[in-house]
């Protein structure tokens, strides 16, 4: 490979690494290698969140689990920062790196369904849409997110909690085996009973163990279900907030129920209440009287296909938006809380923006903290603050907010936060997402990757001997 001038971005270091080395590398690869003078290199480099804006020096558009292990034994012989790209949706933006060498997976979306054995296989580029769109036509699907357009695997390794939570747990309960390259370049399998302690990690230690080529779900029948959302006005937010808290606590397993504080085009703030009943259907409209007799001024739900229903909310996130996020666990909506939420959901600077409740609950809550690394467990809602905004220069307010609004309901807060919500937290931050869990952690973490390859994540430090 002839190394060029890189006048697309002439600021982007070319790697300090021969071009003799470079050819090889791209000789092995099934997919491309790119530089930042190559057509398709932005599109790699590019992720969901617009504020983040960086350029790796290589970048392996991998095609092939030989790629994987290509562009990890590339890094780690050369002493390149590594980067792993899943769907390139964590708010972090730790799916690329300055500099270094990002492995772009998210091409890889092979994906097979034994409905027999009730298992899907997937490649780590998938989304969650993409994976629906394989298991529906057997009637099956698995737990994951509740926007369509996510990646899966980022979703997956941190937790991945969406509208099944309450019948068949997190994405992560749901793992049954996964291929990871670790940092010596090696494959392994992890399962129950192969490197157990690996596939403990894996269910909700994100990225820091390897970097995972397959994952083995487990899927469920699902059909029709009963599911969208009601609005209240903002005249009854107060009493729609209260009323979704005793709601959700009522929830049987099969309905899960989120609640969201937004401003309508007219600047009102409106709380809405979306659920999902997985049930049987005629048994519904029943279990959601409560929420029909508060008098939503919209009532849109309705039987519909779990897949409609995971595509519902896509439009409210596109691409381009920049995009900052705070989070934290609920466990009870008391009315000082409600108060602050509403305050500064009044004052919100970009109308993009609202504030979200997804309910964690039965299967899920029922998971025994120490079973896999993620934590959090009992009944609680995941609370996240989401900023939205299109244009850079109105970051300081929008962040400002976030942070004064975070700030304001703290007190309220219950210990912890899911990691796949965090923004660039620091090692406070990633030690509140693991709790009791960061020791057997950071343990996994100095076995397995002893010198912190894995860096680019949401960091667990390896356990010092
Ligand atoms: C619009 C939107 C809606 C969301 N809704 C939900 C929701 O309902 N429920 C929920 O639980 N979460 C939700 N999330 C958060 C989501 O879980 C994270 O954004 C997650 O990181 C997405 O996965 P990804 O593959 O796109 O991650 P990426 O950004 O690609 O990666 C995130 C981290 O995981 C690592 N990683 C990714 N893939 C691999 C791999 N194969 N091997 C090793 N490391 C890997 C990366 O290196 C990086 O550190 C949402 C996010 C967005 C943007």
């Amino acid at each position: 490979m002839k190394v060029m001038a890189n006048d697309r971005y002439p600021s982007v270091p070319l790697p300090d690494i021969s071009p003799v080395h470079l050819g090889r590398l791209a000789a092995r690869l099934d997919g491309r290698l790119l530089m930042a003078r190559d057509d398709g290199y932005d599109a790699a480099r590019r992720v969901f969140n617009a504020m983040i804006d960086r350029h790796p020096a290589l970048v392996v558009r991998c095609a092939s689990a030989q790629d994987v292990v290509a562009g990890v034994r590339f890094a780690r012989t050369h002493t390149l920062p590594l980067a792993v790209k899943g769907g390139g949706h964590g708010v972090a933006g730790n799916a690329v790196c300055d500099g270094g060498l990002l492995l772009d997976l998210s091409g890889m979306k092979e994906v097979s369904v034994d409905a027999t054995r009730r298992v899907a296989t997937v490649q780590p580029g998938l989304t969650l849409g993409e994976l629906d769109l394989a298991t529906e036509p057997f009637g099956l699907a698995t737990p994951t997110g509740v926007v369509s357009v996510t990646g899966l695997s980022g979703l997956a390794l941190g937790g991945g909690l969406g509208w099944l939570n309450g019948e068949h747990g997190l994405t992560c309960d749901n793992l049954l085996a996964a291929e990871v390259v670790t940092a010596d370049g090696e494959r392994i399998t992890t399962s129950p009973g192969q490197h157990r302690d690996l596939f403990w990690g894996l269910r909700g230690g994100g990225g820091n163990f390897g970097v995972v080529i397959s994952l083995a779900l487990k899927l469920h029948p699902v059909g029709q279900v009963l599911a969208g959302g009601v609005t209240y006005p903002a005249r009854k937010a107060r009493a729609a907030l209260r009323l979704y808290h005793e709601f959700a606590s009522a929830c049987p397993d099969p309905l899960s129920a989120n609640a969201s504080l937004f401003q309508t085009p007219d600047g009102d703030v409106a709380v809405s209440i979306g659920v999902c009943y997985a049930g049987p259907v005629e048994n519904g409209d029943w279990l959601l009287r409560p929420l029909r007799r508060l008098g939503p001024e919209v009532d849109a739900i309705e039987p519909m296909s779990y897949r409609a229903l995971q595509q519902a909310k896509d439009a409210g996130f596109p691409s381009g938006q920049q995009h900052y996020w705070k989070a934290g666990y609920l466990t009870a909506l008391d009315d000082e809380l409600i108060e602050t939420m509403l305050d500064f959901v009044a004052r919100m600077p970009s109308p993009a923006s609202g504030v979200g409740l997804q309910q964690l609950h039965g299967a899920a809550g029922r998971v025994d903290a120490t079973a896999t690394a993620f934590p959090h467990r009992g009944d609680r809602y995941d609370c996240l603050i989401l900023s939205q905004w299109p244009d850079p220069a109105d970051a300081p307010q929008n962040i400002a907010w976030t942070r004064a609004m975070h700030a304001a309901i703290t007190p309220f807060l219950a210990d912890g936060v899911y990691v796949n919500n965090l923004g660039d937290p620091g090692e406070q931050g990633v030690n509140a997402a693991y709790g009791g869990n960061y020791a057997r952690l950071a343990a996994l973490k100095a076995e397995y990757d002893p010198t912190n390859l894995f860096r680019h994540n949401q960091n667990i430090a390896p356990a010092s001997c």
